[in-house]
Formats: structure tokens, sequence, C-alpha cells
């Protein structure tokens, strides 16, 4: 078994946490006071190949694999989990192109998606349906060449923002889950609106709305996998999505406890710094341990994906462990600044309000748990 990272993947780190550290991190604050995409960081991701490092040369990517991906997720997280989530959403629907799409809806849609020149958002949660997936109501009617979609999208990260989006609806309601099948949608397609923005508690600097299809004609074409492979797709595309939350937590946790250890080594009280106390050294040192155990099954999710394996269970076990190590350091951070940590001017205060996303989004905690119970279970069955 080796640990160290190859000199590539570990240049590619280098390459990522100098960007962060100079044209992310400065900014995270400000995206958190306007609400609002921030179009010109997304752009120089764009021009640095962010968008493109874990698929292959030939659609314009880097063929740099699932790991790399990570490590950039969660380099980025480090300064701004609003931007690492931005493109955690835009793989969400790249990845299902890459792996269902024929090869005409690849040549047709990946180059500019990898290049980073179009943005991309999966749409699966319904105002009516988000852990119980299979009980969405959006319907797709075939209409000779055409398929007629209707229905409501909820909390879709990049809505609006994405020219293209990847949405999961019902093509035979009698079929719960084998119901579903999923669709290429263009934005500017007739029939295809962005409703409401959500004004959220954190992670303001990507933005997540409400997509509505009211008849909106879909070329038969754009039918993304099977018809009724739609489940299959949402689920698979989700398991990669979920590592990269699980490094959204590592980021975000690591940031948080460089905080709050540089705020100890410098705040007095008892006649020395407050990194004296062992109260605080524990603390530390609970958030340093996590941060470890969570990047390495990150990092192995991760790695099984890039081996071809499968990691269903090991992608759940890394959001579900990322997501709580990611709160529980920004929960004692905030302990170690005191009365500061309670106010706006915390840095540790939004870490923690875009931290509880980590906790919700692509699977809530419950539901990674049942994935990984359900798993194990039948291992031992
Ligand atoms: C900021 C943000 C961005 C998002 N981005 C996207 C996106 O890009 N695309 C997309 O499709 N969706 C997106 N989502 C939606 C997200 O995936 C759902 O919110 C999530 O899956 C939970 O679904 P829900 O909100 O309907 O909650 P519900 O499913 O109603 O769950 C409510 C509570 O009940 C619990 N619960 C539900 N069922 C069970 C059970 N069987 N056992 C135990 N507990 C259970 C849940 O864990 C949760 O605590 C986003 C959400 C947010 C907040």
């Amino acid at each position: 078994m080796d640990f160290k990272l190859s000199e590539e993947l570990e240049m590619w780190r280098r390459t990522v946490r100098e960007f962060t550290e100079k044209e992310v991190a400065p900014h995270d604050a400000e995206m958190d006071r306007a609400n609002d995409l921030p179009w010109d960081i997304i752009q120089k991701m764009s021009a640095n190949g962010f968008f493109g490092i874990p698929y292959p040369e030939e659609y314009g990517g880097a063929g740099m694999g699932s790991l790399a991906a990570v490590i950039t997720i969660e380099e980025l997280a480090r300064g701004s989990a609003s931007v690492a989530l931005t493109l955690d959403a835009h793989w969400l629907a790249v990845d299902p192109i890459f792996l269902f799409g024929t090869e005409e809806q690849k040549k047709k849609y990946l180059p500019d998606l990898v290049g980073g020149k179009k943005l991309a958002a999966f749409a699966l949660t319904e105002p009516v349906a988000g852990s119980d997936a299979a009980g969405i109501i959006s319907t797709a009617v075939r209409d000779g060449d055409y398929w007629v979609l209707n229905g409501t999208k909820a909390f879709i990260t990049n809505g609006g923002a994405a020219e293209i989006y990847v949405i999961a609806v019902k093509t035979d309601k009698t079929k719960g889950a084998r119901g579903i099948s999923t669709f290429i949608v263009e934005k500017g397609t007739p029939g295809f609106s962005i409703g409401k923005k959500e004004d959220k508690m954190g992670c303001r600097g990507s933005v997540t709305t409400e997509l509505v299809l009211d008849n909106c004609r879909v070329p038969a074409a754009n039918l993304l996998g099977k018809e009724g492979e739609g489940f299959k797709v949402a689920m698979t595309t989700l398991d990669f999505g979920r590592i990269c939350v699980g490094a959204m937590g590592v980021g975000g946790a690591t940031a948080a406890m460089e905080a709050a250890g540089r705020y100890a080594n410098q705040r007095q009280a008892f006649g020395g710094p407050l990194s004296k106390l062992q109260a605080i050294q524990f603390k530390m040192a609970d958030m340093a341990t996590g941060i470890e155990a969570a990047r390495l099954l990150a990092y192995r999710a991760a790695w099984l994906r890039d081996q071809g394996q499968r990691y269903s269970k090991e992608a759940a076990m890394a959001k579900v462990f990322g997501a709580e190590v990611a709160m529980a350091a920004c929960k004692e951070g905030i302990q170690i600044f005191g009365g500061y940590g309670y106010t706006r001017d915390c840095p540790v205060e939004r870490y923690l309000r875009d931290a509880k996303l980590l906790e919700i989004g692509e699977g809530t905690s419950e539901v990674m748990r049942m994935i990984i119970g359900g798993a194990t279970l039948k291992e031992l069955a």
C-alpha cells in the first residue's frame, strides 16, 4: 500500500492551492454577502483547465482521473465552499453525459463543458421528492421526434447560470424508479425557464434555483441513457458527487482548523496563548485526526472509481464522514474563537453555514447511513 501521491498529483495540488489562495479565498466573504456566482473566478478556473481535470483528452480534458478531481475540490473548498460546490455540481451533469451519453451526445456537449466554456447543472430533486428520489412526479411524454417535459425541479445548483441541464423525469409513472429517464436540456429550449432563486444560509457564492418545465419540447436525441434507466444514471452520478462532497468537507474543516489554530497561537489568556491550554489542544487534535480520516476515505473512494471498481458504499462513507468532520471542526473552531467566533467578522462562522449543506445536499447523512448500513448488512448476510 502506497500512501504517497504521485509527483503529478502533488504538483496539481500546489497549483490549485496557489490559485485558491490568490484568486478565490480573498473573495469568499464578499461572495457570501453578494449571494451570487463569481463569474470572474469561474472564468479563471476555466482558463486554468479546472473543469476538465477528470475527463479524457479526446474531449478536451486533462485525463488526470477522479483522485485529481477530488484534490481539486478539496483545495478549492479550503478557500471557498461555494466555488468548490459550483464545480462539483457542474461535474454532476458532465459525468452522466460522459458515462451514459451516445458518442454523438459526447461530441456535441463534452468539449464545451469539459473545457469550461459552458456551465452545467444536474436536476433530480423536486418540491415533492428529495431523499425519496423515485417519488419525483415531473413527466416526459413522447411526441414524434420530441419528448414533452412538464414539472418543477427544486434546489438546483448552477440553476440559471448553466447552459446545459441533465434532468430526471418520469417517462412511465407506473414503474417507480424504473420509470425514470434522464434528458439533456439546453437553456433556451421553449418551455424551459428558471424559477425562484434561493436565499441560502451558506454556500451563497453558488446559485441555487428552481427549474420550471412547461411543455418543454426536447429532441428525442437528447434522451440520456436508455428510457427507464434514469434512476441508475442519477445514482451513478451521485456516487461521484458524494466523494466530491466528502472532499469539500476536508477542505472546509481544514480552513476552520487553520483559522482556529492561528488564533489560538496568538490569543492570550491566563498568562499565555490559548494554544498552551490542553482543552484547546484536544479540540485541535480531534480536528486534525478527523480531517486525515476524512481525506483518506475520499481518496480511497476516488481511487476505487479510477480502478473501475464499485464504490457506492465508500462514496457514502466519504460523504457522511467528511460532512460531519467539517461541521465538528467549524463548531469547535468557533468555540476557540470565543465571542469573536459568534460574529460575522469571524470566517469560521461562514464556514459553519457552508458546511451544513454537506449534511443535506447529494443525499442527506441519514440517506448515506441507509446506503452504508444496507451494504454492510448485505455483505454479512
Ligand atoms: C444548497 C442546495 C443545493 C442542492 N443542489 C441540488 C442539485 O444541484 N440537484 C438536485 O437534484 N438536488 C439538489 N439539492 C437537493 C438535495 O439533494 C435535497 O435537498 C436532499 O437530497 C434532501 O431532500 P429534501 O430536501 O427533499 O429532504 P427530505 O427528503 O424531505 O428529507 C427531510 C429529512 O428527512 C430525512 N429523511 C428522509 N427520508 C428518510 C429515511 N428514509 N430515513 C431517515 N431519514 C429520512 C432526511 O434525511 C432529512 O433530514 C440541493 C439542496 C441544497 C440545499
